[in-house]
């Protein structure tokens, strides 16, 4: 599955494009991570965007189209994407046409997160404040100042890619307002009425273009059912049981008996015993009383 986040900065492209990647075992590819990433390692590229993304301003071209079909490019791309921050322009959106056409790959979908604007300064603050409180680094351009810049920018160049992709039949628009999770899940019916994900889809990496995993799992879902039908008793095994039961209760039986037949017979010996002592006294009394006359 390859898709498109579109959604001015703090609409929660980043958040949903990571629950999509747990849910469908895909990878998502932003731009401005990888451009942190550049200027974080001081390459070329780095050097070159450090400048422009520290004012709100658009990196070239040339530049952010490289870097994304590079990384279309790596394994774990095969499975499929999610761009975040790609494309922000209708000429960035030209040349992804473009390259996915070259390396024959179709984009299923493109989702638009379409938030209250006056919401976003506040979502930008809190996501600032929790970031400090994490003690993470927090982004150079996350000040109201340069966010204002940015959105002009999302409002002048990205949001053409709207109609651009409305034409194209590609546009689902969802409410970026909705909780989190309400989000992601009015994205997954999006996907499923646009036919991106099978039905089923409702854990982790079972999109359509995930049938090697699916066949990786498969053996494993076989071994499960296996296992469950071991656990479930055939008619044999049952029979067995029963006639196991059966010879259970006997040997019961059987052993009560034998105790009674034991006891009675222990019994009868004691007896017997007794009678034979008792019969032995009396004669020796009678005995002693003859020699005594
Ligand atoms: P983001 O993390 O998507 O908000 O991007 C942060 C910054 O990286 C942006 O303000 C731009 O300066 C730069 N950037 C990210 N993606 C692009 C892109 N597709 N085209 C041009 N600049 C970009």
């Amino acid at each position: 599955m390859r898709i498109i986040l579109l959604g001015p900065p703090g609409s929660g492209k980043g958040t949903q494009a990571q629950l999509l990647v747990q849910r469908y075992g895909i990878v998502q590819l932003s731009t401005g991570e990888m451009l942190r990433a550049a200027v974080a390692a001081g390459t070329p590229v780095g050097l070159k965007a450090k400048e422009i993304m520290a004012s709100g301003g658009l990196v070239p071209d040339e530049v952010v189209v490289g870097i994304i079909s590079d990384r279309i490019d790596q394994p774990d791309a095969k499975n499929g994407f999610i761009l975040d921050g790609f494309p922000r322009t209708v000429p960035q959106a030209e040349a992804l046409d473009d390259l996915l056409k070259h390396k024959h790959l179709k984009l299923d979908a493109v989702v638009e997160l379409r938030v209250n604007e006056s919401a976003l300064l506040s979502r930008v603050e809190t996501r600032v404040a929790q970031m400090r409180e994490r003690g993470e680094e927090v982004r150079v351009d996350d000040t109201p100042e340069v966010l204002t810049k940015r959105l002009a920018s999302y409002r002048s160049q990205t949001e053409p890619l709207i109609h651009y992709y409305s034409e194209r039949r590609k546009l689902s628009t969802i409410d970026g307002m909705m909780a989190i999770d309400e989000v992601t899940r009015a994205i997954h019916r999006q996907l499923l009425a646009l036919g991106a994900v099978e039905p089923k889809t409702h854990g982790k990496a079972h999109g359509k273009t995930h049938a090697r995993s699916a066949a990786k799992a498969a053996p494993a879902k076989k071994g499960a059912k296996k296992s469950r039908a071991a656990k479930k008793p055939t008619k044999t095994a049952k029979k067995a049981a029963k006639s196991a039961k059966k010879a259970a209760k006997k040997a019961v039986k059987g052993a009560k008996k034998a105790t009674k037949k034991t006891a009675k017979k222990t019994a009868k010996k004691t007896t017997r015993k007794a009678v034979k002592k008792g019969a032995k006294k009396a004669a020796k009394k009678v005995t002693k009383k003859r020699a005594k006359r």
